[in-house]
């Protein structure tokens, strides 16, 4: 039974495509490539779901302990039917009373190779199936073989490790739950489940909204347009992405040393616009941006600024806010390319707050905001265990956020959320988690508005969740010595020991991401239910 189509009949029938967000699969779609996935699947009970990319479909087994790397263990796997390709990097929440109801990570994906000569579809008719994964977790020789059937006919196979050279005694699947796609575990995959939200559509175009494409990408600038900023002299005109910049002071300091002993000058912080761009910008485009403008250096105070100057170049996005009352910002800047990011720079706007809504319909937030704001007495050990009674919180309640540091003294905590909640919601449901965390540490934390009645004691600052109010955004540098930055970080990051609020800089950032990533990132536009409470 090789046609793909007549294998993959048994999979439509138990599927309503009307219903689930599954792709529906077009058959066929042969291709070269021998691609593995292992999906983690919470359903009635929890397996791994191993498929094999063999004929135009996904081969596969549910394996209830899951795939390991331990050669001792021998794992029950049923064969199950076929899955069409484009399931492949299916991951998020299969309706309830769906069959396989229940919520799907990719754990693991790669390739795959058979390890005998000869037709792996006649290996697998034969039962015993040897082969090697290369994936992001699994590795080396695997075998597959049956045994026998279950009491409803499915085949009950072996799925063994051979003792290679990837084999690793008492290996737990179980100890690596996050997926390989998106960094996220079955719980939070759960509780922002993108990819049943577009379960109204037909399945085919419900498998489009399944990938991350939906989201714009934005390209760095080249290492050309990099060397002619380095080339220029005080000032000039740089080519960047089609657009001229009018560059201007650019040995100016804007930044005064900070511990590696060097100051920070203009064409550093525009060559840093540009290049954080594509990481920035994700935070940044169709949101209205609130500047703080420190022109002369941050050694100098700075001052809030909203207004489009009328000497900005023709091609900076502008957003009119027709609310606006007399003496209010009419005309914002709205940065959605790399050259806008950089005129930013020149233009000193040191300091970045997107808004927490999006154009056109600035009263909906896409966020819910937790700022952890220290008081003058509060350490940062004491951040830290504000931001654990966070996480546990949040946990408790299976809402996906994550953390990040201001680059000043505080933590934060984004949430992402669906769409309909107005700033009045986000900021009564934030008010509620916060006085819960604070009612656990009373000595930590103060509810004074005031700063000087806050005797110096943190403060939850559920305030910020207003159409006019925003936070730092992700990767804008800070006013201080060295050009701290604002970070994202894992949760699991809070309990290392080198974690500093201001440890990364403009100078060390683009390295971390280079190494970690942005943890924040697969969480835009996620459309996150908040519970009630
Ligand atoms: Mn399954």
């Amino acid at each position: 039974m090789s046609d793909p189509q007549e294998r993959l009949a048994t999979y439509r029938a138990k599927r309503d495509f009307s219903v689930t967000a599954e792709p529906a699969g077009t058959g066929g779609a042969p291709s070269g490539s021998s691609r593995f996935v292992v999906q983690r699947h919470r359903a009635r009970r929890l397996h791994y779901d191993l498929r094999l990319e063999i004929a135009g479909v996904l081969v596969s087994w549910a394996v209830p302990r899951g795939p390991t790397l331990d050669p001792k263990a021998r794992q029950l796997a049923v064969h199950v039917e076929d899955h069409p390709v484009e399931y492949f990097d299916f991951e998020g929440v299969i309706p309830k009373g769906e069959y396989g109801g229940g919520d799907v990570i990719v754990w693991d994906w790669g390739t795959w190779s058979h390890a005998k000569p000869g037709d792996p579809l006649k290996a697998i008719e034969k039962g015993d199936l040897h082969f090697d994964l290369q994936g992001q977790k699994l590795a080396g020789r695997f075998v597959l073989v049956r045994r026998d059937r279950d009491s409803s006919g499915k085949e009950q196979w072996l799925l063994l490790h051979k003792n290679d050279d990837a084999a690793v005694p008492g290996w737990d699947p179980e100890d690596h739950p996050r997926s390989v796609k998106s960094g996220l575990t079955n719980d939070q995959v759960a509780a922002a489940p993108e990819a049943l939200w577009r379960s109204d559509l037909p399945a085919d175009e419900a498998s489009v909204a399944l990938g991350s494409t939906a989201r714009p990408a934005w390209e760095g600038p080249t290492d050309e347009e990099l060397d002619a900023l380095e080339a220029m002299g005080k000032g000039g005109l740089w080519q960047l992405q089609g657009r001229e910049l009018k560059l201007t002071n650019l040995d100016k300091v804007l930044f005064p040393a900070g511990d590696d002993g060097r100051p920070v000058t203009k064409r550093e912080v525009v060559r840093y616009y540009a290049e954080i761009a594509p990481w920035m910008l994700p935070y940044l485009h169709d949101r209205p941006l609130n500047l703080n403008r420190f022109p002369d250096g941050v050694h100098r105070p700075g001052f809030w600024h909203k207004e489009v100057p009328s000497h900005a170049p023709d091609w900076l996005r502008q957003w009119h806010n027709a609310e606006a009352d007399p003496g209010e910002t009419r005309c914002y800047a709205v940065v959605d390319s790399v050259p806008a990011l950089a005129w930013m720079a020149n233009y000193g706007g040191l300091e970045l707050h997107a808004w927490t809504s999006r154009i056109p319909d600035v009263h909906q937030p896409t966020w819910a905001l937790i700022d952890i704001d220290p008081g003058t007495t509060t350490s940062f050990d004491e951040i830290l265990v504000l931001a654990r009674l966070y996480r546990t919180a949040l946990e408790h309640l299976h809402v996906v956020g994550m953390p990040k540091v201001t680059g000043k003294r505080g933590v934060q905590i984004w949430i992402p959320i669906a769409e309909g909640y107005s700033f009045s919601d986000t900021r009564s449901w934030v008010e509620k988690v916060s006085r819960a965390v604070g009612r656990t540490v009373p000595e930590m934390v103060s509810w004074e508005w005031h700063k000087d009645r806050r005797e110096g004691l943190a403060r939850l600052d559920y305030t910020q969740n207003a159409i006019n109010k925003t936070l730092v955004a992700p990767f804008s540098p800070r006013p201080a010595p060295g050009a701290p930055v604002s970070v994202p970080i894992r949760w699991d990051e809070l309990d290392d020991p080198d974690l500093r609020p201001d440890r990364w800089t403009l100078r060390t950032v683009l390295g971390r991401l280079a190494t970690a990533g942005d943890p924040l990132a697969p969480l835009i536009g996620r459309h996150q239910q908040l519970p009630k409470l």
